[in-house]
């Protein structure tokens, strides 16, 4: 596995560093891709330098197989959110407790146009924070799905492309550990510290777990993984 790499799909969140981490423990070269889609998104963008820069600091194995991020302007996101369309299902997801930038299929869009920058980059694996433990609500985000596009893409690209998802089967505190056993303490505080969750872009309050406003959806998903990983003997 070492000689081969490694696109990330790196938002700046707990998620998908800890899975950058686990990338980085992994391949030979590991490259980031993120996605610039609204305002609200804005503060998590801005953190994904903090994280890299941090892990660089701390890990400097991992920095040296850190390469290119990839930057993404999907504004034409704002055409097709619930914000922009308001539609019967849209209202309906929103009371489901989703964040009102939700876009169907968002996933299967980001999947896509990470194999596109893989194949010009030489790279044969997509890595992603996908879960279907927490985020069962989101059917882009099931392991299904993910196999199914894993095969479109391989087919549509002519080219074996394999899409990795190491949190499929594991809750928020399984994160937290997975987080621990990659990099220790350090990059424990690392997710604390620069990682960012929050559907509010809430930078203001820091919490035994990071910032967030504390009570929206992700905030508490956050939190109370946190405690669950704490309480188990952290
Ligand atoms: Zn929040």
């Amino acid at each position: 596995m070492m000689n081969r790499s490694a696109l990330v799909l790196f938002s700046g969140g707990q998620d998908s560093t800890t899975c950058l981490a686990w990338a980085l423990e992994r391949y030979a070269r590991v490259e980031t891709i993120g996605f610039d889609y609204g305002q609200r998104h804005a503060v998590e963008m801005d953190c994904r330098g903090q994280v890299t820069d941090a892990l660089r600091a701390s890990f400097p194995d991992w920095g040296a197989r850190l390469g290119a991020d990839h930057r993404l302007d999907l504004a034409l996101l704002g055409q097709i959110s619930d914000t922009a369309l308001t539609q019967e299902r849209a209202i309906e997801m929103r009371s489901g407790g989703l964040p009102n930038t939700f876009v169907p299929g968002r996933n299967l869009l980001f999947l896509t146009f990470a194999a596109a920058i893989a194949y010009r980059r030489g790279i044969e694996v997509l890595v992603g924070g996908m879960c279907e433990t927490d985020y069962s609500g989101y059917p882009d985000c099931r392991d299904n799905t993910l196999k199914a596009l894993q095969v479109a893409l391989s087919l549509g690209l002519d080219q074996r492309l394999v899409v990795e998802t190491p949190l499929m089967w594991i809750d928020k505190a399984a994160t937290w550990r997975l987080a621990r056993t990659l990099g220790g303490a350090a990059l424990l505080e690392i997710v604390r510290e620069h990682t960012h969750t929050c559907y509010q872009g809430d930078r203001t309050q820091r919490h035994d777990w990071g910032y967030g406003c504390g009570t929206c959806p992700a905030c508490e998903l956050r939190a109370r993984g946190h405690a669950e990983f704490l309480s188990t003997g952290a």
